[in-house]
Parts: structure tokens; sequence; C-alpha cells
């Protein structure tokens, strides 16, 4: 078991010895030795941040000290010194070490590429902070102050910081004393007082972390009384909380069950033992309504979203460490929050795809936090409607505990869903609808007149989804990217949707000069002007990246669809996740194949766990729900699966196909892709790559490629990958250590390594 101090707090690492061991954020395996000059032996420990030289120019760089050495790893004569130390504390403890150095490993990265991935970019700015000259009086000097014959002016400044509580700066006395810095620099030349440079927080005091809002009280602090069923599972956890010993749980339970009322009378038990919590949600979930529904029950909540300046991310994350926080609550990243007394980490809908980290380390966050609870010795609680099959499969093999919720509070039933096969469907009536059907249309109009409120998802943005030149065939491209322009008519431009360039729409043909070019295919702007037609007595409400660019945008539209002030909000996947409405009646899903047809192992699951979110919108009040699915693919099971709200009859359809093809669960994955701007040199070097693995490889693992990647060509660099396949983690951990550092491509040619990808 890991040392603790009496009150939980970790111990940060003690060592001693004469060489410091560094590492750095560039792809090199090695620990360096660096020599410790003896004006920093007292102040250099593991878990700081160092100035360094590195490398024949002796260029200084910053690394992390992950140890302390008796010896050298080079020759003692050509060892260098330590320049600088940059943190005081350390930012790194014990278990973030250890973490991180499993990262390493298991990702195929560096430690210190993981170190640095780990520590966020304010703390390593120290944003909101400064250096300031503070004033100290010597102890002699304090106690013998009134034997001192001084003039009046420093008597009084010597007497102002004698009785002052805290550090005072030269500026805070010369505002205090009214006074210029004349008679302190008196002061000083006499020694009555010393100046030294102290970090200082900019802002004058740290107030509040984000203090509540009226909205946050009006429903009291009152918990819930919990259903027989939520009962059980936490007496379940009950045994884990507070206590020291790692437990993986999974909380399988449909939406509207009350897993959030679980894992907040799970962290109430943890506080309540002196403990801290992590819970992570994915980014699009940190809704106002999550954010109150923990501040509500917890005093002490700090909410780590994307929109923190660095200052303020630096802020939250000084009072976590100061173990002045009772719970986390954030995205991805959060799972590094360097937490004293962890007692629980929560990840609520585990099976989301943003956990995934899309740039080196890439790692997923999921699979983070269970290596940190199992290092920090604590229980974690991986909680979904439609759980990841990795997950599912793991607790198929007893790896993890599983927990059921198998039904909604308070009797609510699960909405009935009705497949809509577009082959048959008759347009509107009225003007023809592109968008919707008629079947959908007097749904909508039923529910509407029904007082009901109407959620329609449409997983692609824009107005025309492709432009097409009927003459040569061509579809327009982006200049950069091997994909294709997305329409936004009230932008009156084309965008690449991969790097975000513009493009004026374009009148002719690029290719053959045709002069009338086909717009077609549906994204939220044009069903928006559909719906809007069709329904011109009510208020409608888009959400997607476009019109929720402004900050505060999305608050303030769910704020009015939940005053009842709009009646129809539509939008791409934003609101097809963990938004609860009483009122909605109707949820429609416009398109369920957008996401079937991907080239993806994953195409199935992902279709199912968006149409099963998306159904689990309505039917959450008093009022039954109902949901209608439009398709084109009625019988493909990962919708027919959804309709029935049978997760159980879709896992035992998907996972044979799974084992059959090797993919994950059955079996681990890694992805290597190689890009660059000449096409046939990206070609030529991961082709030697592949022969260099084939060569290497255990015949346990399977090498699938080189191919072109799904998205060819991004912002003018061909992308080619390689597919490797293994029954086990180990075979292609060996394999990649023992071929990555020989095959390291020359500029200007990057690869990429992606452990256990999300999409293959
Ligand atoms: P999930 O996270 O599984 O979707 P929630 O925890 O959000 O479920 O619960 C769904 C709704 O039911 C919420 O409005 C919540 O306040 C309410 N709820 C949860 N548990 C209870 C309970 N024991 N009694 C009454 N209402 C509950
Ligand atoms: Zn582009």
């Amino acid at each position: 078991s890991r040392a603790r101090d009496d009150q939980g707090a970790l111990f940060a690492v003690e060592a001693e010895g004469p060489f410091a061991g560094v590492v750095f954020n560039r792809p090199m395996e090695r620990v360096f030795s660096y020599a410790i000059p003896g004006r920093l032996r007292p102040s250099l420990r593991v878990g700081q941040r160092v100035r360094v030289p590195l490398g024949r120019s002796n260029q200084p760089v910053t690394g992390y000290v992950v140890r302390i050495d008796r010896t050298a790893e080079v020759d003692p004569g050509k060892v260098k010194e330590v320049l600088e130390v940059l943190d005081d504390p350390p930012l790194i403890d014990g278990v973030m070490l250890d973490l991180t150095r499993w990262m390493a490993g298991y990702y195929a990265c560096s430690w210190g590429q993981a170190l640095d991935a780990v520590v966020p970019a304010g703390v390593k700015k120290q944003a909101g902070t400064r250096i300031a000259s503070c004033l100290t009086v010597p102890e002699e000097v304090r106690l013998a102050r009134d034997t001192l014959a001084l003039p009046p002016r420093q008597a009084e400044i010597l007497e102002l910081l004698c009785k002052a509580e805290g550090t005072l700066t030269v500026a805070d006395v010369c505002r205090m004393a009214k006074c210029t810095t004349a008679p302190i620099a008196s002061l000083r030349k006499r020694g009555l007082v010393h100046t030294v440079k102290r970090r200082m927080s900019r802002a004058p005091v740290p107030g509040p972390l984000d203090p509540p809002s009226a909205e946050d009280d009006h429903d009291g602090k009152a918990p819930i009384a919990l259903t027989p069923e939520q009962a059980d599972v936490l007496g379940r956890l009950d045994p884990s909380l507070g206590g020291d010993a790692f437990a993986t749980f999974l909380l399988h339970g449909v939406t509207g069950s009350g897993k959030t009322e679980v894992y907040l009378s799970a962290i109430e038990r943890v506080v309540a033992r002196g403990r801290e919590a992590i819970v992570l949600v994915p980014e699009i979930s940190l809704t106002p309504q999550t954010i109150r529904r923990f501040r509500r029950r917890f005093d002490r909540v700090a909410v780590l979203h994307s929109h923190l300046s660095d200052a303020e991310r630096h802020r939250h994350w000084r009072a976590i460490a100061a173990g002045e926080i009772q719970v986390v609550v954030g995205a991805r990243s959060a799972i590094f929050a360097p937490t004293r007394r962890l007692g629980l980490i929560v990840i609520d809908e585990e099976h989301e795809s943003t956990f995934k980290q899309e740039t080196t380390p890439r790692y997923h966050a999921r699979d983070v936090a269970v290596k940190r609870a199992q290092l920090e010795e604590v229980p974690v609680i991986l909680g979904s409607a439609t759980p990841a099959l990795e997950t599912w499969a793991n607790a198929d093999r007893g790896k993890y505990t599983r927990l059921t919720l198998a039904r909604r509070v308070a009797e609510r039933r699960m909405p009935r869903v009705d497949i809509i096969d577009m082959r048959l469907e008759k347009p509107g009536k009225g003007r023809p609808l592109h968008a919707i059907g008629g079947l959908m249309r007097s749904a909508m109009a039923e529910a509407l007149d029904d007082d009901g409120q109407v959620i329609l998802l449409l997983n692609r943005r824009g107005f025309h989804t492709f432009i097409l030149c009927p003459k040569c065939g061509s579809v327009l491209k982006c200049g950069g990217c091997d994909v294709a322009l997305t329409h936004h008519k009230e932008r009156h431009k084309a965008l690449c949707h991969t790097c975000d360039a513009e493009y004026d729409p374009p009148e002719r043909c690029p290719s053959c000069k045709f002069d009338r070019l086909h717009y077609g295919g549906i994204g939220t702007e044009r069903l928006e002007r559909e719906v809007r037609e069709a329904f011109p007595q009510h208020v409608i409400r888009r959400m997607d990246s476009d019109t929720m660019r402004s900050p505060g945008a999305y608050e303030q539209v769910l704020s009015a669809f939940r005053a009842r002030q709009v009646h129809i909000l539509l939008g791409t996947q934003m609101i097809a996740k963990g938004l609860d409405f009483p009122d909605v009646t109707l949820v429609g899903v416009v398109n369920a194949d957008t996401s079937l047809h991907l080239p993806d192992f994953r195409a199935a699951e992902r279709t199912f766990q968006l149409v099963a979110q998306v159904a689990g919108r309505t039917g959450r009040g008093d009022r039954p729900g109902r949901v209608l699915v439009q398709t084109y693919a009625p019988d493909a099971p990962a919708i027919a699966f959804a309709a029935k709200h049978d997760y159980l009859g879709f896992v035992a359809q998907e996972l044979p196909e799974r084992e059959q093809k090797g993919c994950p669960p059955f079996g681990r994955a890694v992805r290597l892709i190689a890009r660059g701007p000449n096409e046939a040199e990206v070609v030529a070097y991961l082709d030697s790559v592949a022969g260099l693995l084939r060569e290497l490889a255990d015949p346990s693992v399977r090498l699938l490629g080189p191919a072109p990647a799904p998205v060819m060509k991004i912002k003018h660099l061909f992308r080619y990958h390689l597919k490797l396949l293994a029954p086990s983690p180990a075979p292609l951990q060996t394999l990649l250590r023992a071929a990555l550092p020989m095959a390291e491509p020359s500029q200007p040619i990057e690869l990429a390594v992606d452990v256990d990808p999300v999409s293959l």
C-alpha cells in the first residue's frame, strides 16, 4: 500500500543524491542525468521542472525531474549541470510519475511527452501570477522594533509590516502607507527589512471558485430518496467508497435510470470520509444543468471546462492540489487533476469517443482512469446506458463488477420507438419536404398540439452537404484536404469541415467549367429552414457548432428550451447527450444512417449508441415519450436493436462479428499513421516500416496495409496508415518498442502511433 500522511495525502517522492534524472517533451526514451549544483541542492526535488542544457548545442530546454540518483548514467566528467528549478512545490507527485510512466509504455510515447500532457499549459506558464518584490522583517528586528529610533515614516512602515497578515509587496506598502519607495529603501539599507522575490497570484484575493448562482439553490440541498434499485447499487458500491482498495464498477443503467443520482450519493459518502472525487463527463455534457446538480450537493466543486482561461485553470489546479476542493468535474484531461486524497473516480458516458485524445500521447481517459484508480488504490465507476463493448467484455471477464439499473426512475417507461423506412416515405403534406417525411411531420404536429416539445437530431451541419458537377461527376473538394465541401448558406461559404478552410461557393465546376452545379444533401441549416416553413407558428432553435460559437449561446438556448420559450430544438449530436427536459414528448432522428456506413469496425456500435442516447431524451417527465427514426436501412441491427432499447441484443449480435474479425474487444489494435507532403515518399516510408514490422513481429500479430487513411489528405499532407491486430497487448507493445526506434521518419514525414484507436 502507498504511504499516505495522517491526512491521507500522498508523499512527494523523497530521494537524495547529486544527480537529477530528467526527461523531455520529445520522442526520446532516455532519462538524462544532470549534476545538481550546490546552490540548487536544497530546493531540487522529483516532480519539478528544470532548465537544463541539451544536445551538442547546449540549448537550454525545460525537462521534468523524474528521479534523483547517487550515480550518473554518463561519464561523470561529461555530465552537465541543472541551470534552474522552475517550480516550487513540485508539480508531479509519486502517483502521477507512475501513471505517466505507464502511459509512456502503453501508448508508445516518451515519459516526458506523457508528463507534459498531464500538466495544463496555464500551470506551466504560471498564468495569472507574477514575480513581486516582497518585504520581510527579520525576527530580531521584529522583537526590538520599539527600541529603534527611526524617522516617523520608517517607523510607521516597519510597524505595518510587522502587523500585516501574510506577505506585503513593495507596491502594497506604498499604497497602504501612502508613501514613495524612498523610506522602504532606507529601511533596507539599514538591514531592518529584506526583499525577496516571490511568485504571487495576480488577483489580489483569490475569490471563491465560481460562486453558486441564484438558480443553484432553488430546489434546496436535500438529496432525493433513492429508488430500491439505486439503493441496491449504492449498497454494493459502499464498501469500496472512501477505502483503500482498487475496484472497477460498470454501472449499466438505461437513460433516465438515475445514474447521476447514484454518482452524487457515492461521492457524498466519499467526501464524508474525508476524500475527494474526480468526475469525468464528455465536454458536451458539461451543461449548466449537470454542473448545477453537483454544485447543489457539494460546497467546493471545481469545474474544468474548455472555456477556462489559463489563469483560471491554474487557479483551479492550485486549489485542487492544496486540498481545497471536494469534487472535480471535467472533461478528458481532468483525469490528471492533482487531488490530494482521491477517494473515487467516476466516468459518466464512458462509451464516448471524446475521452480519447487525438494528439500524442493518444490516451483514452477511461483507461487512464482505471490505471490511476489502481495506483491510488481507489474505486472507479464507469457509467453508461450503452457501454463500450470493451468495457462490457471486461465485465464479462470478471475484471469489472457489473451493476445494473434496469428501469427508469418514478415508474417512467422507456419511450416507444418507431422506425420509418425512408424508401417508402412520401413527402410531407403541403410543400414537399426533403429532410422530414410525412410521418415525422404529422408526429411533430401532434406533439406540438399536445403542448409537448420536440427534439430533432441530424448529425451533419451546414446547408447542403455536397456540391456535385452533373456533367463530369466530380464532387467539389477542399484544396488542402481530400474532403467534400459543405455549403453553408447563411455564411455564403463552402467550408471544409476538416481544416476549416472557407471558399466562396463556386459558380462553375473547377474541372470542366460546367456552370450548373448541383447542390445536394441535407445539413442542420437546411433542416432548420424546412422546419420553419412547416411550423411557422412555433419557435425553433438550431444547435450546432455554427450557432453555438459565442460563449454562453449553449446555456442560453437550453434555458429558453427549459422555459418552454422554444418548441423545437434541432441540431447535431450536441443535443443527443445528457439533456433532461421533462416536456420533450417527441424525438426525431432525421437520418440514422450518417454513421452507419463509415469504414470503421465501430460504425454499428456508434450508430446504436447515438440512436439509443437521443431516444433517451424523451419520456423523462410525467408524459410518455415517443421516438421516430428515419432510415434507409431499417433492418440494420444497430438501428433495430436501438429501437427496442435492447443493448443486450445488440451486444449478442455484434460481439461474434468482432470476434470473427479479430477486432477489439477480442484482441488489441494499433494504428500507425504516416503523413507528409509527397505522396510517393509517404508510401515508400510506410512500406519500409511495414517490412520492418513483419520481420520483428510475433506470429500472433496481424498487419494490415499500408493503405490510404480514410481521409487521405489533410492540409496538403498525404496520410497513409497501417493496422496491427493481436490477441493481447503484450506482443504489440514488444513489437513497437523494438521497431519504433528504428522506424523514425526523416523530415518532413511524420509518424503517429495510435494504441487502441477509436476508429480503425
Ligand atoms: P441518468 O443519469 O441515468 O440519465 P439521472 O440521474 O439524470 O439519470 O435521473 C433522471 C431524472 O430522474 C433526473 O431528473 C433526476 O433528478 C431524477 N431522479 C433520479 N433519481 C431519482 C429518485 N430516486 N427519485 C426521484 N427522481 C429521481
Ligand atoms: Zn480542408
